[in-house]
């Protein structure tokens, strides 16, 4: 995806990580030059979101039908409801020269990396996982079950994090937002596109 089309930035991370507020508090920013996607999803509307604002909410036979007539670049089942990113408005923006924000989840995110090898993928993880990491590489003392659990999961975030090309620990959402904004910078630069 070089030349004069748009970069697609995708920013995933493990369940409860704070994607969605990075997100939200990324699109508040006013120096912001990349368009959100607004996803497609059959789950019920929470008090407060806006059809067509914060997804596009549709009925699972309509999410279905989505599918089989491939209208969508990923999508995924979570917790009973599926999540998906229309492809159209994906592409269209990309081909105006514009960089494409996506916040999904892994699943999701791995079927974008296939189709978009170039795309910039951003992994937020939460800040408890580092202490995590040096809890295992030490062997402390505390190896209980819940540790045992923990080391799991934590080795399975790992895993997902070698699909992506940068790391970024939730630890404060602005410190958050700042990094993101400084990789999109640096990638613009990388692919000499500033
Ligand atoms: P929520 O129901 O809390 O709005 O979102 C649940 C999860 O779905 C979050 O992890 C969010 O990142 C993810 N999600 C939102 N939109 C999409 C999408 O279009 N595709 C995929 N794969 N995940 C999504």
């Amino acid at each position: 995806m070089e030349g004069e089309k748009g970069l697609l930035i995708v920013l995933s991370g493990p369940s409860g990580v704070g994607k969605g507020t990075v997100r939200k508090a990324i699109f508040e920013q006013r120096d912001i030059k990349f368009e959100y996607s607004i996803s497609v999803t059959s789950r019920k509307m929470r008090p407060g979101e806006v059809d067509g604002v914060d997804y596009f909410f549709k009925t699972r036979e309509e999410f279905e039908s989505m599918i089989k007539n491939d209208e969508l670049l990923e999508y995924t089942e979570y917790v009973g409801n599926y999540y998906g990113t229309p492809v159209d408005y994906v592409q269209k923006t990309l081909n105006e020269g514009k960089d494409v924000f996506l916040e999904i989840e892994v699943e999701g995110a791995k079927q974008v990396r296939n189709k978009f090898p170039d795309g910039l993928f951003i992994f937020l993880i939460p800040p408890s996982l580092s202490e995590l990491e040096n809890r295992i590489k030490t062997r402390g003392t505390e190896t209980d079950e819940l540790i045992r659990n923990r080391m799991t999961v934590a080795k399975n975030e790992l895993k997902m994090m070698n699909l992506y090309d940068y790391v970024v620990e939730n630890d404060k959402v602005d410190n958050a937002v700042e990094k993101i904004k400084a990789i999109v910078v640096a990638e613009h630069c990388r692919r000499n596109r500033v």
